[in-house]
């Protein structure tokens, strides 16, 4: 029997296929983005206390009530807007299935979905999976000038169709690392204020990382954005537990009770004594006030390292991602580079082209690899050694 496929040009991810890549060639993998430490032994603790409590059975279909409201709290204290435990937070297996559920919950079939590139891998997919057609929206590319990517929002707002169903928007950005500002949040009510039936879906899972004294604009923050809008976020790397799947998604009452649709017959519930030990350690121990100024260390001692290389770093606003420019070793395409530097090198990096529709396309290929640096110091510093020592890809 000839199965027809869903997704007939995709294959495995990027990540899947640079760690296979790394494991192969024994290099370092600065590629998928995971931490290479532990979380705080607190954490654990409150999850080890949960497994011995009467903690492991189901837990209610929206979430551990006290992990909900630890979410209603956190958000409530940072970006200035209740939300009711009972309603608008549902508690997910991780970023991944909120956005799947919502997407799948939201997108009909032709309905469009606005997509900024480069953009995190899962969104396209999901929409195609869910009937619906992806608009792409490529974001300025850097210059010497301005060595970050930007969002054109004029090119956001020509992209709207009476098709358009919803904006995908990611703050912190993966890959880029750009932040979002008070006058693209102008910009983005602006636009949606023109189109009563368009929702904004924002991944906010890099949210406690924010450097050089930022802070991050949640669009919960603004009530007519908030009032048309999904919020997504994740507990994996803002307690650096990547492995554990638990995140969540905020969202007013009737869009929400379109999301737990799918959400109750995807997963149904998340591990309760994850919840419980995480609800346990935001009340009493958690501070992610914390997290923006560890990694911005390790964003300083990446960048400092790759100055005395022939790569070029690209400022990192927030999230634990740095791009590299290999334009003066190499003209290749961002594929070969990261196989490249990988196989000769022994040090692994994800093709920004990875983010982009069609990889191959020169619209995606800037000479950009994007680096983890969520490591240990160590680990940077081994990068840097043998990145000083690449002469050509
Ligand atoms: N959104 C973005 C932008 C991500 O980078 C990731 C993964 N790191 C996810 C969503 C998925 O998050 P999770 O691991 O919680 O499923
Ligand atoms: N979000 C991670 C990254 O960008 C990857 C997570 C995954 O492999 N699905 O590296």
């Amino acid at each position: 029997m000839k199965l027809r496929s869903k997704l007939p040009n995709t294959g495995v991810t990027i990540f899947t296929e640079m760690n296979n890549l790394a494991a192969r060639y024994q290099a370092i993998n600065m590629g998928q983005g995971f931490p290479d430490f532990s979380p705080d032994d607190r954490l654990i603790e409150c999850v080890h206390e949960a497994l011995l409590g009467p903690h492991n059975q189901y837990a209610p279909m929206g979430g551990v009530p006290a992990l909900r409201e630890a979410i209603a709290d956190k958000i409530d204290n940072l970006y200035g807007r209740r939300y009711d435990p009972e309603l608008e937070i549902t508690v997910t297996s991780g970023a991944t299935e909120a956005l799947n559920s919502t997407i799948t919950a939201l997108i009909h079939p032709g309905d469009e979905a606005i997509v900024i590139e480069p953009a995190y891998d899962l969104y396209a997919p999901v929409i195609r999976v869910a009937g619906g057609v992806p608009r792409y929206v490529q974001m300025t590319v850097p210059t010497a000038e301005r060595p970050q990517f930007s969002v054109n929002w004029d090119a956001v707002e020509s992209a709207i169709t009476p098709k358009t169903r919803i904006i995908i928007l990611n703050f912190p950005n993966n890959p880029t690392g750009i932040t979002i500002g008070q006058s693209d949040l102008d910009r983005v009510e602006r636009i949606v204020n023109a189109h009563a039936d368009i929702l904004i879906l924002s991944d906010e899972a890099y949210e406690h990382i924010v450097f050089d004294g930022e802070d991050h604009l949640s669009l919960a923050g603004r009530p007519s954005l908030a009032e048309r809008s999904i919020i997504i976020s994740s507990f994996a790397k803002t307690f650096h537990v990547t492995g554990w799947k638990i995140g969540y998604c905020c969202a007013p009452p009737h869009i929400m009770a379109e999301i737990r649709k799918v959400h109750q017959f995807t997963v149904f519930s998340v591990p309760t004594p994850l919840q419980v030990g995480l609800a346990q350690y935001l009340n009493q121990y958690a501070n992610t006030a914390l997290l923006s100024p560890f990694y911005q260390k390790k964003r300083d001692r990446l960048a400092k390292g790759l100055a005395d290389t022939r790569f070029k770093s690209l400022y990192s606003a927030g999230t634990f991602f740095l791009l590299m420019d290999y334009s003066t070793l190499s003209g290749c395409s961002e594929t070969e580079a990261a196989r490249a530097l990988t196989e000769h090198h022994g040090v692994t990096a994800i093709p920004v082209s990875a983010f982009y529709d069609d990889p191959e396309s020169d619209k995606a290929n800037h000479n950009l690899l994007r680096l983890c640096f969520a490591k240990q110091d160590p680990t940077i510093d081994a990068t840097i050694d043998r990145l000083v020592n690449v002469e050509t890809l």
